[in-house]
């Protein structure tokens, strides 16, 4: 098998050629079809995580196999594994755990700590063969493309499990979604073609909120002037939930401005910064804040039945060989990927 392995942070994945493995137990041999390439494809590949306040999260390893939006092909099952046969073609749900641990046990296995998430713990998509612990983690995607397919392991399911965290929403229940970038345009279309809410959208940029308003956003605000929170608070009276797909400074504080007593705010988005809220605001305004990491096994067949539906629009997909992934990777660094990246292997 040929796999793209990292040396030193940031450099070019090295082409590495190595024996195919053969399932054992439950295992499955996937034949990688498609992998997306993640925002956090890149933090992995250059080694950190900007935490603010000059501090850094280093999460470099070298040796490692990145890629955890994968649609492949079964080409081998372990003598133990069933509900699976050679031949079938499944997204693979990449947030595995460890299997029996008390967040494992909750059905929280993206909580599990290390966990065996599939590229990131374990190796994963940017090669031609990928193995998986066990066929539960595999699901049909019914007739949508092959790229598209395997952009819901992350961004689909990550803006699916944001949605679900605001819980049932009242009647007069208000939602803003601050960034309409791949994975905040994901959650966008969920909300509003497979759960009824009619979100008001926030970007800095002018072309993201048209293309929002061409999905049928009525209400969009360019976050750009930090007080359009204010005419948001202004015109709802405080927003319900708040879902962060940004994760910076700016964007958690510009969210925390537009909610109402007892409204909460879901960060989800990766870009680094740190926060300073005095603490008498927690209990004076009922506040929640909290991160949504991924989603769960279940979530995830909740989001395929979803998408088997029709209920999911479809993302701009850009098609390229697996053996541009070096230059894919840096292409996405450089904010020159419109929609999300995805290698085919063929
Ligand atoms: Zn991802
Ligand atoms: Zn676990």
């Amino acid at each position: 098998m040929i796999s793209y392995q990292t040396t030193t942070p940031g450099a070019d994945l090295l082409r590495v050629e190595s024996e195919t493995p053969v399932p054992t137990g439950t295992e499955v041999l996937v034949k990688t079809v498609a992998c997306g390439v993640c925002h956090s494809d890149i933090h992995m590949h250059e080694g950190v995580f900007e935490l603010g306040n000059d501090k850094r999260l280093d999460v470099h390893r070298e040796g490692m196999v990145l890629g955890h939006e994968i649609f492949g092909e079964v080409v081998a099952v372990g003598p133990e594994a069933e509900g699976v046969q050679v031949g079938d073609r499944r997204v693979v749900y990449p947030w595995i755990g460890c299997g029996d641990c008390a967040a494992c046990n909750r059905g929280d296995e993206q909580l599990c700590t290390p966990g065996r998430a599939i590229g990131i713990v374990v190796r994963g998509g940017f090669s031609d063969h990928v193995m998986i612990p066990h066929s539960r983690y595999l699901f049909d995607k019914g007739d949508v493309a092959d790229s598209l397919a395997a952009t819901y392991a992350c961004s689909g399911l990550t803006a699916y499990a944001a949605l679900k965290r605001m819980g049932d929403l009242h009647k007069d229940d208000e939602v803003v979604i601050i960034g309409a970038g791949g994975v905040g345009m994901m959650a966008i279309q969920i909300a509003m073609s497979a759960m009824n809410i009619d979100p008001i959208v926030v970007d800095i940029n002018d072309s993201t909120l048209r293309a929002a308003r061409d999905l049928g956003v009525t209400r969009t605000f360019n976050s750009s002037d930090p007080k359009t929170s204010k005419e948001i608070r202004k015109a709802t009276g405080g927003v319900y939930a708040v879902l962060d797909f940004v994760g910076a400074e700016s964007s958690v504080n510009y969210g925390l401005a537009c909610l109402r007593k007892g409204g909460m705010l879901v960060i989800v988005g990766l870009y680094g910064g740190a926060l300073n809220i005095p603490i008498p605001f927690f209990p004076m305004n009922a506040r929640i804040i909290q991160g949504s990491y991924v989603g769960t096994p279940a979530d995830m067949g909740e989001l395929m039945e979803l998408v088997r539906a029709g209920k999911v629009a479809p993302i701009d997909i850009q098609e390229r060989p697996l053996s541009e992934i070096s230059d894919a990777l840096k292409d996405l660094k450089a904010g020159k990927v419109q929609g999300r990246q995805v290698l085919m292997n063929d």
